[in-house]
């Protein structure tokens, strides 16, 4: 029930708006045929078709039975009543409808949305040559009848019937068609309506002047407001200028006023086609122009979309993006820095905003450095300033991007918050510090063990060979060691072990090594030209440290030590060295212990 009285409304409105076609076609018609034509000639306006046109390209394809019945209907009875013959009647109103068929069939084909076409320019260009292909047809039809039933030389109907078809084409069915589509129609913006009616009245004023006077022919003065007019509001000022330009010069022009008035004065239908040919050539002139904008705009559009589909991505991102100039200026900051640092996005645009640590400078300064010289991608870690105070490690991605003008680099940064992972780094790295230097430590004493004595010998060796210095070394061993343990308990053994590793380094400078080898055994390493004498100096003091009690749990302990001492000017191998301070020191038990022992080597290797 509904469905019908609906479909039946719009049956109605069908009807209604076939009919308002029909009757402006019938009434331009009226005019052209009565007013604009002399006996024996075609009339010398013509804009039906133009109607006829735009209203076939502003409606749906399978629309279009019932308009073209109402449209050829409309002309035939004008024609019938205006005079014409059953048979011209007809014959004049089929080659109309087939001019106004081609170009709307052959736009609608190649242009499927006039609204929306893919490329502006490509529809003015259908649309036109559609236009002056299809008037030609109906011309030559046209010209053949009047050039059959009359004396009118043919050459001169087709000339009258092209102008007047072409010119009103190209006008009204624009126009017909922009009335239509709102999409490409008059600007409607409320700030733009006022500056629309000035450039408008602009446009009718210069039309006024150049066409009141009859003096000079001065019709090129109305190209630049209409330009203007169309540069600014495009499709509705090349519709609005033009119609401006076709009614004060057409009613100049039949009034016997302006320049056209100097070409023929008495002859208003050769004045008409002038005025014609004058009102198409700026058709032709304007909408390229108007094309042109609209194709720019549309690209300005699908350029800002495209930008702004990508500022999303930066915006929704969770790292923090960051679009700098190659001086260091922030041009973008995504929102995720309020998350990430504490910084407003806002904040850190403003110049001279320093964030990166003072530490960290020089690396962020060799990334950006880097990445310009590249053109490559280039990953960093450093520290950037919380809003809070503290810092935050950011690992961030950096890239080039040509700047806005095209002219320079721009660096895009995308930074993560890494400093968990910076945290853990770091404190993995001091648990393995830790344990390197535990691997060379003695845990009882907490001097070099035997690991690390034997490193840093071998580097002695070397130094000692590139710059022939002396080298030293003492074993030490506790006399009667075993006696203490025996005695007072393994844990007195410690603690007698452990002050006399005190001693010990109390003698030594801060260059020697002290080192437990193990057990009650210790080792001095002397790297110096002095090595004998100071190694001695070492023995003298250590013995005289020694003579001094141990208490231990209030038990007062007394413990010797014997000393042996290897010296070589030229040390090439370290078993030699070792070898001979052991040698020493067996001496030095042998000698009674509590005592030291002096043997120098010489290494054969290097004797001259
Ligand atoms: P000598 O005068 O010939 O050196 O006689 P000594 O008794 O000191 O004999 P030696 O140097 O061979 O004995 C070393 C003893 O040191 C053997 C061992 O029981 C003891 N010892 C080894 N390591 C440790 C330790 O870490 N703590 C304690 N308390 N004793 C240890
Ligand atoms: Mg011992």
């Amino acid at each position: 029930m509904n469905d019908d009285r609906s479909s039946q409304s719009h049956r109605i409105l069908l009807w209604r708006d076939r009919v308002l076609m029909a009757l402006l076609i019938g009434a331009t018609a009226w005019v052209s045929l009565n007013v604009t034509r002399l006996p024996g000639e075609v009339s010398a306006v013509w804009v039906s078709s133009g109607i006829f046109a735009g209203w076939l390209l502003s409606r749906r394809t399978a629309l279009w039975p019932g308009y073209v019945g109402a449209g050829f209907a409309a002309e035939l009875a004008v024609r019938l009543l205006s005079g014409d013959s059953v048979g011209s009647g007809f014959a004049f109103s089929a080659f109309n409808l087939l001019e106004v068929l081609i170009v709307a069939g052959v736009v609608r084909r190649l242009v499927p949305d006039v609204g929306n076409p893919t490329r502006w320019l490509g529809l003015g260009g259908i649309a036109t040559s559609s236009t002056l292909a299809a008037c030609a047809v109906s011309g030559l039809l046209a010209s053949a009848v009047v050039s059959a039933t009359s004396h009118t030389p043919f050459l001169t109907t087709f000339l009258v019937w092209y102008s007047a078809h072409v010119v009103g084409m190209v006008i009204v069915a624009t126009l017909t068609l922009v009335a239509h589509r709102k999409g490409i129609g008059l600007s409607d913006v409320p700030g733009r309506r006022w500056a629309f009616l000035g450039d408008m009245l602009l446009i009718a004023t210069v039309c006024g002047l150049v066409f009141y006077q009859s003096a000079y022919p001065l019709l090129f003065l109305v190209y630049p407001p209409l330009l203007y007019g169309v540069f600014r509001h495009r499709f509705a000022g090349v519709v609005v200028g033009i119609s401006l330009l076709a009614i004060i010069g057409g009613i100049a022009t039949a009034l016997g006023h302006g320049p056209l008035a100097l070409v023929n004065e008495s002859n208003l239908v050769q004045r008409t086609i002038l005025l014609q040919l004058f009102v198409g050539t700026a058709c032709l002139m304007s909408f390229p122009v108007a094309l042109s904008m609209a194709e720019r705009a549309r690209l300005t559009a699908r350029v800002r979309e495209s930008e702004q589909r990508y500022r999303m991505l930066a915006d929704y991102s969770h790292d923090v993006v960051v679009r700098m100039r190659a001086d260091g200026q922030r041009l973008y900051v995504s929102p995720s820095s309020r998350d990430v640092l504490g910084w407003e996005p806002a904040e850190l645009l403003q110049p001279n905003q320093v964030l990166v640590h003072p530490e960290d400078y020089a690396v962020q300064q060799q990334t950006i450095a880097s990445v310009l010289a590249s053109g490559h991608p280039v990953t960093a870690i450093y520290r950037l300033r919380h809003k809070e105070g503290h810092y935050v490690w950011m690992e961030a991605a950096a890239r080039p991007i040509p700047s806005a003008d095209g002219d320079t680099t721009d660096i895009i940064f995308a930074g993560r918050d890494v400093s968990q992972r910076v945290a853990a780094e770091q404190a993995l790295k001091a648990s393995r510090d830790e344990l390197e230097a535990q691997a060379h430590l003695d845990s009882l004493t907490g001097l070099a063990n035997r690991r690390q004595f034997d490193e840093r010998l071998t580097h002695a060796l070397g130094r000692s060979r590139r710059q022939g210095l002396a080298v030293a070394l003492m074993y030490m061993d506790i006399d009667h060691f075993k006696q203490v343990n025996d005695t007072h308990g393994h844990a007195a053994g410690d603690e007698v072990l452990r002050v006399f590793g005190q001693r010990l380094s109390a003698c030594v400078r801060a260059g020697d090594l002290v080192a437990r080898l193990g057990g009650d055994e210790f080792v001095v390493l002397i790297e110096d030209l002095s090595a004998p004498e100071t190694a001695e100096a070492i023995a003298g003091k250590l013995i005289e440290a020694m003579s001094e009690d141990i208490v231990v749990e209030g038990t007062t302990l007394h413990v010797t030590t014997s000393i042996g001492i290897a010296y070589s000017a030229h040390p090439a191998v370290a078993k030699n060295l070792t070898a001979a301070a052991d040698a020493a020191l067996y001496a030095a038990k042998s000698a009674g212990r509590n005592t030291w022992q002096l043997l120098p080597t010489d290494d054969p290797a290097n004797r001259h």
